[in-house]
C-alpha cells in the first residue's frame, strides 16, 4: 500500500466536468492572453480575498518580484523577510537587486513580529512577510509596525489562500499581496500562475504594465517590464477552482482535525497555529527529534512525507559569500532540521488518513 504525500489526480476528480466544461470553453474562444476569463477570473479573486484589484500573472514568483518592483525598491534597498519560508519570497527581492534582512520565525513558523523592528535601517524599505503553511502570520502587528515607520507591507499568500489573522483575510493587509496558483496550493491551477492584489489603484495600473512588457496600448511601451501573464485556459480554471475552494479547504481542515484528535505520540509534536489565526492547512507540520528515522519508518509503511524546508534561504548556495554565513537563526534553523510534513490534500481517502495516524502512533 502507498500512501501518496498529495494527488492531483483527485483533486481533479473532485470538480472533473466543471473543469472540463471550463476549459474547453476557453479553447474554442480563440482568444488566449489577457481576455474575458482573465477579467472575470480577477474579479472574482479580488472580491474572494476583498481586495479592489486583482492582477493575475505567470506565477506566484513572478507575482512577488513584480510586486517588490512595482513599488520601486531596487538596489541600495533593504528588504526584511522571513528566515523561515520558501526560497521564491526571497527570490522576490534579490531579483531587484535589493538585499533581504532575514528575521528569525515564531512557534507558530510565522515570521516574528518581536524581531522586525530591531533589523530596521535607514535603507528598509519593505516588508515581506510569509503566511506560512496555512495559517497567517501576525497581520496586525506588522501592519502597524510598517506604518509607525513608514514601510511598503507585502504578503506572500502562496500557502494561505482563505486563511485569516483577527478575522483580517490575507491578502487584505499587505500594499500589495502575492498568490500562486502553482498546482497543489490552496487554489490551484493545471500549470502555472499567480496573481497580485491591492486596493491602490497606481499600484494596480503599475503591475498591470509590468506583467505586459510596461504596456497599455500595443507597442507603445511606457515602462520596462515583462512578459508575465496569467492566460486564458487557467483563468477559466482558477474560477471553476474558487467556485469550490471553501469546500476543499474544509476536506483538509477534516483530515488536519483528525491529525490533531487522533495523533498520541511522545515522539513528534503537532502543529500550533495561533489563536487569533484560522489556518487552511496547506502543508500539516511535525517536528521529530530524529527525522531521518522517522521517515524511515512512515517509508516502510508505504507512506510519502515531504520537508517544508530542509535548507533555509540564509543557507542556500546560491546565497554563499552574501554574508549571511555569520548570521544566526535559531528556531529557522531548529524548525529545517526537525521538520516534517504529512499527507494532506482535498480528495484524500480516509483510510489513508487512518493509516497514516496508526504509523505515525506506532513510531
Ligand atoms: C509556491 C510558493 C511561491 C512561488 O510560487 P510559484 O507559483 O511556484 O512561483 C512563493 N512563496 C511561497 C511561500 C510558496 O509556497
Amino acid at each position: 500500500m502507498t500512501v501518496a504525500f498529495t494527488d492531483l489526480g483527485r483533486k481533479y476528480a473532485l470538480h472533473q466536468n466543471e473543469y472540463e466544461e471550463a476549459a474547453l470553453e476557453a479553447l474554442r474562444s480563440g482568444w488566449y492572453i489577457l481576455g474575458s476569463a482573465l477579467q472575470t477570473f480577477e474579479r472574482e479573486f479580488a472580491n474572494y480575498i476583498g481586495t479592489d484589484y486583482c492582477i493575475g500573472v505567470g506565477c506566484g514568483q513572478d507575482a512577488l518580484t513584480l510586486a517588490v518592483r512595482a513599488l520601486g525598491i531596487g538596489p541600495d534597498h533593504e528588504v526584511i523577510v522571513a528566515g523561515n519560508t520558501y526560497i521564491a519570497t526571497v527570490f522576490g527581492i534579490t531579483e531587484n537587486g535589493a538585499n533581504p534582512v532575514f528575521v528569525d520565525c515564531n512557534e507558530y513558523f510565522q515570521i516574528d513580529e518581536k524581531l522586525i523592528e530591531t533589523a530596521i535601517t535607514p535603507r528598509t524599505r519593505a516588508v515581506l512577510l510569509t503566511n506560512l503553511y496555512g495559517q497567517s502570520a501576525n497581520l496586525t502587528a506588522i501592519r502597524a509596525i510598517c506604518d509607525s515607520y513608514n514601510l511598503a507591507l507585502i504578503e506572500d499568500c502562496a500557502q494561505s489562500h482563505g486563511s485569516t489573522f483577527d478575522g483580517h483575510m490575507s491578502g487584505t493587509m499587505g500594499d500589495i499581496s502575492c498568490f500562486s496558483f502553482y498546482p497543489t496550493k490552496p487554489l490551484g491551477a493545471f500549470g502555472d500562475g499567480g496573481a497580485c492584489v491591492t486596493d491602490n489603484d497606481e499600484l494596480a495600473n503599475r503591475l498591470r504594465l509590468l506583467r505586459n512588457y510596461g504596456s497599455r496600448v500595443k507597442y507603445e511601451n511606457e515602462i520596462c517590464g515583462a512578459n508575465s501573464r496569467l492566460d486564458e485556459v487557467q483563468a477559466a480554471l482558477l474560477s471553476v477552482g474558487l467556485r469550490h475552494i471553501d469546500g476543499d479547504t474544509q476536506l483538509r481542515l477534516f483530515v488536519a482535525s483528525r491529525y490533531l484528535d487522533e495523533i498520541k505520540s511522545n515522539h513528534v509534536k503537532l502543529p500550533q497555529t495561533h489563536p487569533k489565526s484560522t489556518n487552511v492547512y496547506h502543508i500539516f507540520p511535525l517536528l521529530v527529534e530524529e527525522r531521518d528515522s522517522f521517515i524511515e519508518h512512515m517509508n516502510s509503511r508505504g507512506i510519502q512525507t515531504q520537508v517544508h524546508y530542509p535548507i533555509p534561504p540564509h543557507r542556500a548556495k546560491c546565497f554563499q559569500g552574501k554574508g549571511y554565513s555569520e548570521l544566526h537563526l535559531p528556531l529557522t534553523e531548529q524548525y529545517a532540521s526537525s521538520i516534517v510534513s504529512l499527507p494532506i490534500y482535498s480528495g484524500m481517502p480516509d483510510c489513508d488518513v487512518t493509516a497514516v495516524i496508526e504509523a505515525v502512533n506506532h513510531y
